[in-house]
């Protein structure tokens, strides 16, 4: 437990260093620590050691931890970073103060519906397919931002994401591939950028101010092209438990 204080500490001095490497702040990026797989009581020395942003990927894993969690204070923030399916977005609404992993127009529409039903707005990311492998969710960025007509449809789902009133839209998320090093990730996160950037200034009503990328082996590439999140599991937690 003490070990998971140390590794805290020592991504938090990671990600300063990172950040002031690239001429930026250190407060400008919040440290989500991925916390799947891993018991209530490993979570909650995680949150004693300084821990306040929490990612879980899956509601059904996410619940009786949060619940497990209920009085612990300072009160962490939870993000959801996985795949949601419809039928638990309404949980999901409920339990989550962000949902970093919303990848469709359909899933957006379920979840603006849920969070107006329960009278809250949701801030949230809309995840990103930069790479285009078939093995990942997201709104595709087919050939990046200057292939039409492919980008000019992004832009018609994104601006409809954008006008829904009780899921209120903070920026982008991504997964890089599979890489052998964390230089073959720094594309995937510039092209994030890049988009963020195009959509900040042709979505200009909406806010665009996050970029989540980068994780344990690569967040520090991911900071060096303007990640404000970082999502960080097993360098805290140590390897997950094989399932
Ligand atoms: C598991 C997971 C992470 C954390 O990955 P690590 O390699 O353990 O740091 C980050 N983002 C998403 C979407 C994940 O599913």
């Amino acid at each position: 437990m003490q070990q998971i204080a140390t590794r805290i500490a020592a991504i938090r001095e990671q990600i300063a260093a990172s950040a002031r490497s690239a001429g930026r702040r250190p407060e400008e990026i919040t440290l989500v620590a991925v916390s799947k797989t891993h018991s209530p009581d490993i979570v909650r020395a995680a949150v004693a050691a300084g821990a306040d942003q929490l990612g879980e990927n899956r509601v059904q894993e996410a619940t009786p931890k949060i619940a497990a969690l209920a009085g612990v204070s300072p009160r962490p923030r939870w993000h959801l970073i996985g795949h949601l399916q419809r039928n638990k977005a309404r949980a999901a609404a409920e339990l989550f103060d962000m949902i970093q992993s919303v990848d469709s127009l359909r899933l957006a529409e379920t979840l603006d519906r849920h969070a107006a039903e329960l009278g809250r707005r949701l801030p949230v990311l809309l995840q990103v397919n930069v790479s285009g492998e078939a093995s990942k969710e997201g709104f595709a960025l087919a050939g990046g931002i200057t292939n039409q007509p492919a980008y000019a449809a992004l832009l018609a789902e994104l601006e409809q994401v954008t006008a829904m009133t009780s899921i209120e839209v903070r920026g982008l998320m991504t997964i890089a591939p599979l890489a052998e090093s964390p230089a073959q990730a720094r594309p995937t996160f510039r092209l994030l950028r890049e988009l963020r950037d195009d959509l900040a200034r042709r979505i200009p009503q909406a806010r665009w101010d996050d970029l989540s990328m980068g994780m344990s082996d690569d967040f520090e590439a991911a900071i060096a092209e303007g990640a404000t999140i970082v999502r960080v599991g097993r360098a805290i937690f140590g390897d997950r438990p094989s399932l």
